[in-house]
């Protein structure tokens, strides 16, 4: 810390990416870059209130250690949760896993971190933020970000900014009807998409198709790749039930890129190869997006909390971050 105390100042912000099981904090600079990177668990077995209690800590001791070693507190904080979020007004709305219901989040951090500025928002949204803006869209003025994760989620960017829709449900692309009739689903729909290609539904399918009850989304990939047949009929339904999907999803909205991340792109051309051939071959008058593999990884909330908090400080620039 020796050579920090005889530099000015570094201007940050407090970035908190608020997951299910655990928190990824981090403090950002201007640029958007991670100075400094904290995680601890939610600890949601405790309840709600010690969740949101946990919460509010975590980013109090993140701004006293921002000041401590960067020479002045963070000047805003921005926050991402999952479920439903009201970003306008600032309120966690519901998130089945955490228990929470209309917690006024933003404001009860404002008043935890001195009245600095903070920023609620939507766990993917978020994430779909950074990857639309130092990420795998970096450039793409519209893009659709597709997470296949538990289950399957959407961002939609347009011009550097994510569409959260009039009621916060915009790009709820997993609970798109691909198979009409088909499993339900914990949405009260029948046939969604989450249900056939999100690496939960890929898990499911494989270990029932290859007898292993552990058998997971990753071991179906590499069976795919040895040739086995049972792997190869399973990765097709998800991949052709992904492209049916998707191709709704570019017919509505005409991206520039696809981004596909979460657990199931992990397999890359496995996945990305045979997805691409088969979004082509449904295509007719709509325009290929180019799909790709989302680059962050699992820091793009946190990221992206930190591009929402920076915003609150400087809305002149939204479209252009510069490392
Ligand atoms: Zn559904």
């Amino acid at each position: 810390m020796g050579a920090q105390d005889t530099l000015s100042p570094v201007r940050h912000v407090i970035a908190l990416d608020v997951g299910g099981t655990g928190m990824k904090a981090a403090l950002a600079g201007a640029g958007g870059e991670l100075l400094h990177q904290a995680r601890r668990a939610t600890g949601r077995a405790r309840g709600p209130e010690a969740v949101v209690e946990g919460i509010l800590d975590f980013a109090a001791e993140l701004r006293a250690y921002g000041e401590e070693r960067f020479g002045e507190p963070a000047a805003a904080a921005g926050v991402a949760v999952p479920g439903i979020v009201d970003a306008a007004r600032g309120i966690a709305v519901y998130a089945a896993n955490l228990g929470w219901r209309d917690l006024p989040l933003r404001d009860l951090l404002a008043e935890r971190l001195d009245g600095i500025p903070v920023a609620l928002g939507h766990d993917v949204r978020t994430g779909g933020l950074a990857e639309g803006r130092v990420g795998a869209g970096r450039g793409a003025d519209r893009f659709l970000f597709v997470p296949l994760g538990t289950g399957i989620a959407g961002a939609i960017g347009i011009d550097g900014r994510v569409e959260a829709g009039a009621h916060g449900f915009a790009g709820e692309i997993g609970h798109v009807v691909v198979r009409p009739g088909g499993a339900p689903c914990p949405c009260g729909q029948h046939g969604c998409l989450e249900r056939y290609a999100s690496a939960a539904a890929v898990s499911e399918a494989w270990a029932a198709a290859c007898g292993d009850p552990d058998a997971d989304a990753a071991d179906c990939a590499k069976a795919v790749l040895s040739g086995d047949p049972d792997a190869v009929r399973v990765w097709r339904s998800a991949v052709d039930a992904l492209a049916d999907g998707l191709v709704t999803a570019l017919t509505l909205l005409d991206p520039r890129t696809l981004i596909i991340g979460g657990g199931l792109a992990e397999a890359g051309e496995t996945l990305f190869t045979p997805l691409r051939a088969a979004v082509r071959q449904r295509v007719t008058f709509q325009k290929l997006p180019s799909i790709v593999p989302a680059a962050l990884g699992d820091t793009a909330g946190c990221l992206g909390a930190g591009l929402l908090a920076w915003d609150l400080l400087d809305n002149t620039d939204r479209t252009e971050v510069t490392p």
